[in-house]
């Protein structure tokens, strides 16, 4: 189907958020009035931007369950939530682990922090312990599925969808009622993210305007050289190893992943949490890539919970860079060590803002360095929060994309259009898609 909308809307937000950058930098450079900040900053702002994101969590949960349970019942056969669960697994930790060895490479070579003034920056941190790999096992299995929603936890959720769905599959001709009641309520719900689609715009505009102009940029200027460097390692990440990663495992052109990855990546910009962005990521890879809903509805929220590779590469650059301040030398053991620490604490780092802040606590522990650490780097952080989000979150589309691809999951035709995905598409969804993979 013909979808110029698509390609407009997507225009549309683009240039949203690049007028927020540039408003945003204005009203920081020039100092708002009183009246400018109350009225627009801190109000219509202020407003427009959390009504979009509380729109956004709004669908997460319903989503969630709901697709999950939709696509494992619409497997035809149960080995292949085992296959895609492994695959998926794999490919998340490897691509993790790949990127913090790209992070501390790059930043081993830049050698961020020497020569750095601890005294110019005057924040502070304090702390929180991460909770222990051993703990986030336990926690995976929900006591009450309906607290896991109400709190929104991700790893309980998709594991109760799951088992729900797996029941409903052998459940016979009972099952089959309850099959095609979550499968067109599936589109149902994908029909309310259509309306946050429309409202995109304005609010990606919102929240980059007010975060520009409350942060301005000259805060980087002593920590160029950090900021710099993950922000390379982050771009390497992106453009060099996804395409490659897609390129050799599936086949699939580089170039038109990376275009219509614009809507998710503008919007885990303007929101810096890719739990928020699941909605627009799992409407990206369905129907824009073409992945099967049996697949994407759990790689999506599966990646979005325990795939950080931008977290990672933070944590990365952020050791050698602490490292280097306080002039205590790394060995090579201690950079395995780091490897190690920050993949497995980004299974643990929740899908939100500045969280990844946390998990470093237990990365820097690992390796003897000093939390205080991080207070040098927070000035920077909520910028480079929005640009590794971006990361994770694409990082998320690719390993889909190639797991799809495997599992014959992926339909090339909409992979390869360009205007696929269009929101008028998408509402008129036929029937079958939910049909067996
Ligand atoms: N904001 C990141 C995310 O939601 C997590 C982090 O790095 O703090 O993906």
């Amino acid at each position: 189907m013909p979808a110029p909308g698509s390609r407009h809307l997507t225009r549309q937000i683009v240039i949203a958020m690049l007028a927020g950058i540039v408003l945003g930098v204005i009203l920081n450079r020039l100092g708002t009035a009183d009246w400018v900040q109350l009225v627009l900053v801190d109000g219509l702002l202020y407003v427009v931007g959390s009504v979009f994101v509380a729109a956004l969590k709004m669908m997460v949960v319903p989503l969630v369950f709901v697709s999950l349970v939709a696509g494992v019942t619409s497997l035809s056969d149960l080995n292949a939530l085992g296959r895609i669960g492994i695959k998926s697994l794999a490919l998340y930790l490897a691509t993790t682990a790949i990127a913090v060895t790209i992070a501390l490479t790059l930043a081993g070579i830049v050698g961020p922090g020497q020569g750095f003034n601890a005294g110019s920056t005057a924040a502070s941190f304090t702390g929180k312990p991460a909770p222990p790999l051993t703990q986030v096992l336990i926690d995976m299995v929900p006591t009450n599925p309906v607290a896991a929603m109400a709190e929104g936890n991700m790893l309980q959720i998709i594991v109760f969808a799951l088992l729900f769905g797996v029941a409903v599959t052998m459940s016979g001709a009972r099952g089959k009622h309850v099959l095609n009641f979550f499968g067109d309520l599936d589109v149902v719900i994908m029909h309310m993210v259509e309306w946050i689609m429309r409202l995109a715009p304005y609010g990606v505009f919102a929240l980059i305007t007010r975060t520009f102009a409350s942060q301005g940029l000259d805060i980087l200027l002593p920590l160029a050289a950090y900021f710099l460097t993950l922000t390379g390692a982050l771009a390497l990440q992106v453009f060099g190893v996804y395409p490659l990663l897609l390129k050799l495992l599936a086949s699939l052109n580089p170039l038109t992943f990376l275009r219509k990855m614009r809507d998710p990546a503008a919007f885990a910009f303007s929101t810096a949490s890719s739990g928020a962005t699941i909605p627009v990521t799992l409407r990206t890879v369905e129907y824009k890539m073409g992945v099967k809903n049996s697949v994407a509805s759990f790689t999506v929220p599966m990646g979005a919970t325990i795939n950080m590779d931008g977290t990672a590469m933070m944590q990365g650059v952020a050791t050698v860079f602490i490292a280097n301040v306080y002039g205590i030398h790394l060995e090579f053991t201690d950079y395995l060590l780091v490897v190690l620490t920050a993949t497995l604490a980004s299974i643990g780092t929740a899908a939100i803002p500045a969280v990844g802040l946390v998990t470093l606590t237990m990365v820097l522990g690992q390796v003897g360095l000093p939390v205080e650490g991080i207070a040098l780097i927070i000035g920077v952080d909520r910028l480079l929060d929005m640009m590794r989000t971006v990361t994770n979150v694409t990082g998320d589309c690719a390993v889909s994309c190639i797991v799809a691809k495997s599992e014959k999951a992926l339909d090339q035709a909409v992979f390869d259009d360009l205007s696929a995905g269009s929101v008028e598409a998408a509402t008129r969804r036929p029937l079958s898609t939910h049909s067996a993979s």
